[in-house]
């Protein structure tokens, strides 16, 4: 007999059949000697009703009324499942957020969950009773009683809550596709289903569009350990399991908020190498990358910086054995890479840092919570290092520092992030050793999970809904990033492919470098008045907003250590002649911004390119 939370996703409880059809299901499992809570979402499209109405009242709906408004849609659900068990002679009983004790953040609209309450839940599961919650909503506190919701999807995170708060055996989130796919079948028919994947790699594939499972109940699911698998709601095959690594007991009080940084992580095994003035055309990196590929160079971090002027800027790392190579393939190939229109004055140009080191934070959630890398950004302006080269990523943020500042910068971390280094020597002595893990997690989140060879691209995702900011000319000291990142955490919006220009130049004396990142596109307009007033007030320079990107993304453990992975997706945008706006790396993802009304087919050629595509077309019910 175990206790299992399931989950039912809006289509699947989208009609009266529909949600008879979930209480047959859910009777079965009853009678098969299980206990049951059961969390559901809004019937069908009824959240997205609920905001158009909202929106024919007001441009800007007040938040807290807002929340009011959406928690309505669950409530339907709840009582009518609760019926339809009823029905077939389940005993069932339907719970609000509030009633179960779903303690949040006062935070509307994106509140994170604090604790849950289970006495009320067993009380139900031992009276042999089906509990029936309502998705996607909670209370800000016991005493103030005020809704909350958690974030559009965010009724997968309520499920894994639950599963965790109760020690489930298990949590199921019954959807309307078969599992988790190598990428969005709607976008592409020919996607093929996973029987597994990892933590960290859905997590990334999460937070970077797929919609399939909301990113804070992946986090959930890895950090307390619980067993997560997504089904068909129309059939009895197994669908995907999410494979997470058992966690060392954590506390269930700030279930979402604690403790979001489980290692801290250096490597004074890298150099740097820029390739600067290079054409911003199709085909560039496809290039440049392949000619590294085919040399056998494995690059860590990438990084393509928007525009100046008619050229981009291209940064790679390698491992300082390798740079030797990197650089004279680099060296070869920018005379070749030189603009036809202005060969003299254009000129790419190679340099290289030898001095550098990769310092990292990983975890979980870095996107979702905006201030965890803006800690990072503020422990290191503290300790006066400067960052030369950010990459962000779901599971983790690195930053590339000056190779004499490793030690400062790890010490400033593990403290900032309470990480107990069980051999916190080289901590103490300094960064002595190349590469060293300090973390408070039982198996490392880098370890690959699985001992037979995984492809190295697992999954492709596609985001439509970002936008990107860039600011020109910030001084390049350190503290910049942390007061640039901290102003938007305090506003509580999530940056991703955060790049800094390589090219340098010098006003009024102070060398300056552009950033631009990417943000959800709802954050867009409030980011940029934000920064806009800063920028006027300290002397940055303009700040500039598109909103017309599309983001597309590789993701798999089995990237890391394999040149060449880079070089293939450049490859199938340049053939598709797509020109890559940005790139940004992280350990298992590659992002590409290309331009919005190009993201499909993007997301198509690279899914192709990887070899992803099955026989069989997945054709989405209704
Ligand atoms: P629910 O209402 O059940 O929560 P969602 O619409 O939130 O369902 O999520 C399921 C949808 O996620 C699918 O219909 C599919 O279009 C989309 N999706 C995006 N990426 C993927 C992927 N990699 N695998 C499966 N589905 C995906
Ligand atoms: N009903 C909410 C939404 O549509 C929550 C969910 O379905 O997960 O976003
Ligand atoms: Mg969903």
């Amino acid at each position: 007999m175990a206790l299992i939370v399931q989950k039912y996703g809006g289509t699947s409880v989208g009609s009266v059949e529909r949600i008879q059809a979930v209480a047959q299901r859910v009777y079965q499992t009853v009678k098969a000697g299980n206990s049951l809570v059961v969390v559901v979402s809004a019937m069908g499209k009824t959240t997205d009703g609920l905001v158009k109405l909202a929106n024919e009242i007001s441009p800007n709906p007040n938040r807290r009324e807002m929340d009011m408004l959406l928690s309505t849609g669950e409530q339907v659900t709840i009582a009518l499942l609760s019926m339809a068990l009823q029905e077939l002679g389940q005993p069932a009983i339907s719970m609000t957020g509030a009633q179960v004790g779903i303690v949040t953040e006062a935070e509307h609209s994106r509140a994170r969950i604090l604790h849950i309450e289970t006495s009320r839940l067993n009380r139900h599961i031992n009276a042999g009773k089906v509990v029936v919650v309502a998705g996607f909503q909670g209370i800000s506190s016991t005493q103030e009683m005020e809704i909350t919701t958690l974030g559009r999807g965010g009724s997968d995170t309520s499920a894994v809550a639950l599963a965790a708060a109760l020690q489930a055996n298990f949590c199921e989130i019954y959807t309307d596709v078969p599992g988790i796919l190598t990428t969005d079948p709607r976008l592409v028919p020919e996607a093929q289903l996973m029987d597994t994947i990892t933590c960290n790699e859905m997590l990334e594939l999460a937070s970077l569009g797929a919609k399939v499972l909301h990113p804070r109940a992946v986090e959930i699911a890895r950090n307390y350990g619980v067993p997560l698998v997504v089904r068909s709601s129309w059939t009895d095959d197994p669908g995907t399991w999410v494979i997470s690594t058992k966690s060392k007991g954590r506390s269930l009080i700030n279930l979402e908020i604690a403790r979001p940084v489980d290692a801290v992580e250096f490597d004074t095994d890298q150099a740097k190498v820029a390739l600067l003035r290079v054409p911003d055309k199709p085909g560039v990196a496809a290039r440049l990358f392949g000619e590294i590929a085919r040399q056998k160079v494995d690059v860590d971090l990438i990084i393509q910086s928007i525009h100046e002027g008619n050229s981009n800027d291209i940064a790679f790392t390698v491992t300082t054995p390798i740079l030797n190579r990197a650089e004279a393939v680099a060296a070869a190939i920018a005379p070749a890479l030189r603009s036809p229109s202005n060969p003299k004055s254009d000129e790419a140009e190679v340099m290289v840092e030898n001095n550098i080191a990769k310092v990292s934070i990983s975890g979980a959630g870095m996107i979702g919570r905006p201030g965890v890398a803006a800690k990072m950004f503020a422990t290191l302006a503290e300790a006066g290092v400067n960052i030369q080269m950010i990459s962000t990523s779901e599971v983790k943020v690195s930053c590339v520092v000056d190779a004499a500042e490793c030690h400062r910068a790890v010490t400033a971390l593990s403290k900032a992030f309470e990480i107990e280094a069980e051999e916190n020597d080289a901590v103490t002595q300094g960064c002595g050793d190349t590469k060293r893990v300090f973390d408070n997690f039982s198996v490392s989140p880098r370890l690959p999970i699985f001992a037979s060879p995984t492809p190295p691209v697992r999954g492709v995702a596609l985001d439509l809904n970002q936008a990107r900011l860039a600011i020109r000319q910030l001084p390049d000291k350190p503290g910049m990033a942390a007061k640039l990142f901290g102003l938007l955490a305090q506003h509580n919006i999530s940056v991703d492919m955060i790049i800094q220009s390589q090219r340098c130049h010098v006003i009024d004396g102070i060398p300056r470098r552009d950033i631009a990142f990417t943000v959800s596109r709802i954050d867009g307009e409030n980011a940029k008045q934000l920064l806009t007033q800063v920028a006027t007030e300290v002397g940055w320079g303009e700040v500039v907003l598109d909103s017309a990107i599309a983001k597309v993304s590789i993701v798999g453990t089995g990237m890391v250590g394999q040149p060449g992975v880079a070089a293939k997706m450049f490859e199938a945008l340049a053939q598709q002649q797509i020109n890559i706006q940005m790139i940004a790396t992280s350990e298992i993802k590659i992002s590409c911004v290309v331009a919005q009304d190009q993201g499909v087919k993007a997301l198509q050629a690279i899914h192709s390119a990887f070899g992803l595509a099955g026989t069989e077309k997945f054709v989405v019910p209704a």
